[in-house]
C-alpha cells in the first residue's frame, strides 16, 4: 500500500477501512487521478459530484485499512526517521479498533502526530471524545461528508503545525542539553550519558573512560584579553576536542559514540564509551593535550592554552557518577600540579593535601554568597604624634566546615583560580562602604588601605570597578589607598603602569606593599605614580638582630624622603623596634605593638577614642 515519496517532510497516514476513501484522500492530497473507474464512481459518495480540487497538495500519503495497521505503520516510520506528520483516522473501522482507540494508540507510539478524527454526525459526542483522549491541540474532528478543500486545508495547516512543533521542540532540546557557546553537550546531557554508560559497563563487563579536562591558563587569558577572546578560545578548544574524538582510535560502537562535553567555565569532559585497555584512554588524552596546545590566533593575539587531564576508568574507579567525577577531578588536579599538558590516571592514594585544597577551593567559590567573609581593620599610626593616619583592611574567612582560614592560605588559591576578581571587588566595596559609614558618623578615617592582587590589577575592568565602587559608596578617592606588592610592579610593567596612572588621575593613592622583598629598581619606582612604601615586616623583625637590616631601613627611609614618598614600617611588635624607627625618622608604623587588626566594632571604638583624644 505504500507509495513512493513525494515530499519527505509532509507525510500523511490515512487509516480507514474503506479502500475507496483511500483513493479519494490520495487524489486530494497527492494530486493523482485514481486508476480505477469504479473508484471514480465511489468518490461521489464522499465528495459529491464535483470531485477533488485540481490543485491538490504535494503530500506523501500512505493508507491502511485498520487501526492496528496504522499504529504499526506510524511506529515503523518513526523508527526509520520518516515520521508521519498527520493521520486521518476513520471513526468506525469494524472489526478492529475504533477511531478514538486508534488515536490513543497512535499517540502512545508517536506523541506529536497530528490526528484528524473523521466521524459521521452520530458517532461520538464531543464529551466522549474529550474524556477518552483528553484535551489536546493535536486533535481535529472532521465531520463526514467532507469537502476536498477542507481536507486540503487541514493537511496543509496541520502538517505545518507539526513541523513548527518539532522545530520548537528541537530548539528547546538544544537549549536544555547543549552549551550555547560551544555547541557541545552540556553537563545535563553529559551526566545522563555517563550514568547510562556506567550501567552498561557494569552489566556487560565493558570498560569505559572518563577524562576530566581543564584548560590551564584560560582564566589568565580571559582576564587579560577580555571575554570576547576568552569565548573565541573556548569555541576553538571545543572544536579541537570534537575533531580529536572523531579521529580517535577507540573502538566505540556506533550506538554509543564517544562524547566531549562542556561542564562549565573552562572545564570539559570526554567520555570514551568503550576502551579495551587503559592505554587507549591514555592515547586519547595525549592527543587531546597535543591538539589543544597548538597556538591559536585570535584577532591580533596568538595564545597557547594547555590543558590538564585526569582519567578515571569505569566501572572500577567509581560505583556512581558522582564518585567517578570526583576521582577524575582529583586526578586532573594532580596532573595540573605536574605542569602543563599533563594527564594522570586516578589512583586511590591520590594525596590528601590535594583533597584538602580542593575542598578549600570548593568552599571559597561560595564564600561571598554565604556571607563568610569579613574585614578587619588594622590602624596605622604617625610615629611622631601617635595619631591615627589610616587603617588597612584585612580579609578574614570563616567557613563552617574549614573554620578560620588565613588569607595567606586562600588568597594565592583565589589568585590562581580567578576568584580573586570577585573577592577583591567585595573587599573594595565593603571597605569603602564601611569608611563612608564612619565618615557619616563623624568618625573620619583619613585613609583606608585595600590590598590588590595582580590578577585584579591587570583585569580589563579594574579601573571601572574602582570608579563604580567609589561612586556607589560616595567615598572621596583620596581616602582610598590601593596596596600592591613590589613584585607586581615588575611582573607586567606595561599594563600595571597604565592602570596605576589611570587610578592616580582620579586622586586614588598607591602604596607599594612588602617593600624590600621584590627587587624593584629605583628607576621603576621613580616612573610609577606611587605615594607610599610599606617596608616589609622582615626588616623590622631584623632590628637589633643585625646591622644589615637596620642599614637597609635607614636607606629606604632616606630614599623615600628624597622621592617625596610616605613610609609605613609594617609588623612593629616591640617598643625597641618602635624606638629605632623613631630615631630613624620613620614617619608611620603598623603592627601589633600599636594595634592588632580589629573587628568593625573594635575599629569603631578605636576611632571614637582617637576623636576623644584629638578633642
Ligand atoms: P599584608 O598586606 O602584608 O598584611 C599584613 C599582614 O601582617 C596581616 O596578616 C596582618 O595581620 C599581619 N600583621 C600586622 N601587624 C603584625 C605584627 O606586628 N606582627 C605580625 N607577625 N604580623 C602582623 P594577614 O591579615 O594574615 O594577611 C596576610 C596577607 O594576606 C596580607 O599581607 C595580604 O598580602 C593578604 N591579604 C589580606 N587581606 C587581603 C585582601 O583583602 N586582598 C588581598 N589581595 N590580599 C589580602
Ligand atoms: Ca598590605
Ligand atoms: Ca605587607
Amino acid at each position: 500500500m505504500v507509495r513512493p515519496e513525494t515530499d519527505q517532510s509532509r507525510r500523511i497516514l490515512v487509516i480507514d477501512d474503506n479502500p475507496a476513501i483511500h483513493e479519494d484522500f490520495r487524489k486530494t492530497l497527492v494530486g493523482k487521478a485514481p486508476a480505477d473507474k469504479t473508484l471514480l464512481d465511489m468518490e461521489s459518495e464522499l465528495f459529491g459530484a464535483r470531485g477533488p480540487e485540481p490543485d491538490a497538495g504535494n503530500f506523501h500519503v500512505d493508507c491502511v485499512p485498520q487501526g492496528r495497521d496504522g499504529v504499526e505503520a506510524a511506529a515503523r516510520a518513526k523508527a526509520d526517521g520518516r515520521p508521519y506528520a498527520l493521520a486521518f483516522v476513520d471513526g468506525r473501522m469494524p472489526p478492529g479498533m475504533d477511531g478514538i482507540q486508534t488515536i490513543k494508540e497512535l499517540w502512545r507510539a508517536c506523541p506529536d502526530i497530528q490526528a484528524v478524527l473523521c466521524t459521521a454526525y452520530a458517532d461520538y459526542s464531543w464529551q466522549e471524545i474529550q474524556s477518552a483522549l483528553g484535551v489536546s491541540d493535536n486533535l481535529v474532528i472532521l465531520k463526514k461528508p467532507f469537502d476536498t478543500v477542507e481536507v486540503l486545508q487541514l493537511a496543509h495547516a496541520l502538517t505545518r503545525k507539526w513541523e513548527l512543533d518539532r522545530e520548537i521542540q528541537g530548539r528547546l532540546h538544544k537549549l536544555a542539553y547543549f552549551d550555547t557557546l560551544t555547541d557541545l553537550p552540556n553537563r545535563t546531557l553529559f551526566l545522563d550519558r555517563l550514568e547510562h554508560l556506567l550501567k552498561l559497563s557494569k552489566r556487560y563487563g565493558r570498560m569505559g573512560a572518563l577524562l576530566f579536562l581543564d584548560l590551564d591558563n584560560f582564566k589568565r587569558v580571559n582576564d587579560s584579553l577580555g571575554h570576547g577572546v576568552g569565548d573565541e578560545l573556548l569555541k576553538i578548544a571545543s572544536r579541537r576536542m570534537s575533531d580529536c574524538l572523531r579521529s580517535a582510535d577507540t573502538v566505540a560502537r556506533l550506538d554509543q559514540p564517544d562524547m566531549a562535553a562542556r561542564l562549565g567555565g573552562d572545564e570539559f569532559a570526554v567520555i570514551l564509551a568503550d576502551v579495551e585497555r587503559p592505554e587507549t584512554a591514555a592515547n586519547v588524552a595525549l592527543r587531546l593535550a597535543d591538539h589543544l596546545a597548538k597556538p591559536i590566533d585570535i584577532g591580533t593575539h596568538q595564545v597557547i592554552v594547555t590543558s590538564s587531564i585526569g582519567i578515571t576508568l569505569f566501572p572500577q574507579d567509581g560505583d556512581d557518577v558522582a564518585t567517578l567525577l570526583k576521582n577524575a577531578d582529583l586526578a586532573m588536579y594532580n596532573a595540573k600540579q605536574n605542569g602543563p599538558s599533563r594527564f594522570l590516571f586516578y589512583q586511590e592514594d591520590m594525596n590528601v593535601a590535594v583533597q584538602k585544597r580542593m575542598a578549600l577551593e570548593h568552599h571559597l567559590g561560595r564564600a561571598i554568597a554565604n556571607n563568610e567573609f569579613t574585614l578587619h581593620y588594622q590602624p596605622q599610626i604617625n610615629l611622631a604624634t601617635g595619631r591615627l593616619v589610616g587603617m588597612e583592611a584585612l580579609l578574614r574567612w570563616s567557613n563552617p566546615e574549614l573554620g578560620q582560614v588565613s588569607p595567606l592560605e586562600f588568597i594565592s588559591i583565589a589568585e590562581e583560580n580567578g576568584l580573586i576578581i570577585s573577592i577583591g571587588e567585595w573587599v573594595l566595596r565593603t571597605a569603602c562602604t564601611q569608611v563612608k559609614i564612619w565618615m557619616d558618623q563623624e568618625l573620619p578615617l583619613p585613609r583606608i588601605g585595600v590590598n590588590i592582587s595582580l590578577p585584579q590589577l591587570v583585569h580589563a575592568g579594574f579601573a571601572r570597578t574602582v570608579d563604580a565602587v567609589l561612586a556607589e559608596t560616595g567615598l572621596p578617592p583620596h581616602r582610598l589607598e590601593l596596596e600592591i606588592t613590589e613584585s607586581m610592579l615588575m611582573s607586567d610593567p606595561e599594563g600595571v603602569a597604565r592602570t596605576l596612572h589611570e587610578l592616580k588621575g582620579r586622586g586614588i593613592q598607591v602604596a607599594v606593599d612588602d617593600f624590600g622583598t621584590g627587587y624593584s629598581s629605583l628607576g621603576r619606582l621613580r616612573d610609577l605614580p606611587i605615594d607610599c612604601l610599606k617596608i616589609d615586616r622582615c626588616f623590622v623583625t631584623g632590628i637589633s638582630l643585625g646591622q644589615r637590616d637596620e642599614s637597609i631601613l635607614n636607606a629606604v627611609i632616606a630614599m623615600a624622603a628624597g622621592m617625596d614618598l610616605r613610609v609605613v614600617a609594617e609588623g612593629v611588635e616591640t617598643p625597641g623596634q618602635a624606638d629605632f624607627l623613631r630615631t630613624s625618622h620613620c614617619p608611620e608604623v603598623q603592627g601589633y605593638l600599636f594595634s592588632r587588626p580589629l573587628t568593625v566594632s573594635q575599629a569603631e571604638a578605636f576611632l571614637r577614642e582617637q576623636c576623644r583624644i584629638i578633642g
